[in-house]
């Protein structure tokens, strides 16, 4: 079987450069055929810059695209077979649903007379059959959102590029439409490539997700990977909830780092690669790694283990968790999650507390 086509989408070297900036810097990556692919990284990292090398409508400096095992390279965006839904979605507001899909389908010679029927499908599909005589100011905003899809996916790409389609609508109709996206990518099963700087939108939605920074892909992987196994700091600080400490490696023995934090405290870690003794190290800790106990209930701290004293500083309630905030010993704020049992956790502020956490749960990156 050719590898290749068994990828919808393979960029290798990719770079571009605009002067000195290097907007995306040698990235290398494939997606697998009909799957649903983010990638996510903060403002400024060359999101933007990748998909739109991708649509063809900025060239790269270096490297190469293939789609479907074909180099796209010298061919221009209106022939790529690749679509692209913006955060502000560009529905026409003069035409109605029916021909706001139609007109995609007239531009590509599509015979008028499978125009109809093309229509109708695409709005089955979408789960909205009845909407074509609307205009698109009766749609509600995740209507309009289905629609801006229904519009390139009647056309039948090889890939559909989403630049942050949900960054325009309110927190409850962006969750709805988290879990929509990704019925809808799996209904079409074509590849959705979805750019966001939201980690909580792309480990929901995604087969696979690439953590980018600074021009660079940092880490690919499945959303679970990202979460409890980041390849570097930086994924490990961008993905997910952390406490972090910053300090210096005492000693490692038996895969344990012992380190000196610079507010004083001593940590043991799990090292990752290329940390030694000596060496500058960033900790982080997911606050649900961290068991809270009320300080008169613990046992005795184990040596093996990390022990911390200190005092709740505030119970944030989230449901069937609650996330309290405890002032350590170096007065730093450390957040964890306690189980809530009978609807509210029993600690309150003011109570000290000891937290506990195996050093395997802490990891230790070199800075
Ligand atoms: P955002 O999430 O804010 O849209 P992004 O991750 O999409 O950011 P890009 O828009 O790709 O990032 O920009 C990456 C870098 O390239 C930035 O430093 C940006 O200023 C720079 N850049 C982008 N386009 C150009 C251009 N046409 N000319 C010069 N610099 C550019």
């Amino acid at each position: 079987m050719n590898d290749a086509v068994e990828h919808d989408l393979e960029c290798t070297g990719l770079s571009k450069h605009f002067g000195s900036v290097r907007a995306v810097d040698d990235v290398s990556f494939r997606i697998p055929k009909g799957s649903f692919f983010s990638i996510l990284g903060p403002s400024g990292c060359g999101k933007t810059t990748l998909m739109r090398m991708i649509a063809g409508f900025e060239n790269p400096s270096d490297g190469d695209i293939h789609i479907k095992g074909r180099s796209v390279l010298n061919i221009p965006p209106n022939r790529r077979n690749v679509k692209m839904v913006f955060q502000h979605l560009a529905l026409f507001p003069m035409m109605n649903v029916f021909e706001n899909i139609a007109y995609g389908l007239r531009c590509a010679g599509t015979p008028k007379s499978e125009i109809p029927q093309k229509v109708n499908d695409v709005l089955e599909r979408i789960a909205l059959p009845d909407v074509g005589n609307r205009e698109i100011h009766q749609l509600s905003g995740g209507q309009k959102q289905r629609i801006a899809i229904a519009r390139c996916m009647v056309l039948d790409p090889d890939v559909l590029l989403l630049d942050e389609p949900l960054g325009a609508l309110d927190l409850k109709l962006r969750e709805a439409m988290k879990i929509e996206l990704k019925l809808l990518q799996h209904q079409f099963n074509t590849t959705f490539i979805y750019i966001t700087h939201d980690q909580s939108e792309a480990l929901v939605m995604s087969d696979n997700v690439a953590v980018m920074n600074e021009g660079r892909f940092e880490q690919v992987g499945k959303p679970e990977e990202l979460y409890h196994k980041p390849a570097t700091s930086f994924v490990a600080g961008f993905v997910g909830d952390s406490n972090r400490w910053a300090g210096k490696v005492e000693q490692i023995s038996d895969g344990v780092a012992k380190v000196a934090t610079e507010a004083g405290l001593s940590i043991l870690c799990k090292p990752q690669a290329g940390v030694e003794k000596g060496a500058p190290v960033s900790i982080f800790v997911r606050p649900e790694f961290i068991a809270a106990q009320r300080a008169g209930e613990a046992g005795p701290p184990d040596a093996n283990s990390n022990a911390l004293a200190g005092k709740v500083d505030s119970v944030l309630f989230n449901g069937a968790n609650s996330r309290i905030l405890v002032r350590g010993p170096s007065s730093e704020l450390i957040e964890a999650d306690v189980v809530v049992t009978g609807g509210t956790s029993d600690l309150r502020p003011g109570d000290a507390v000891q937290l506990n956490w195996a050093p395997e749960q802490a990891m230790c990156y070199a800075r």
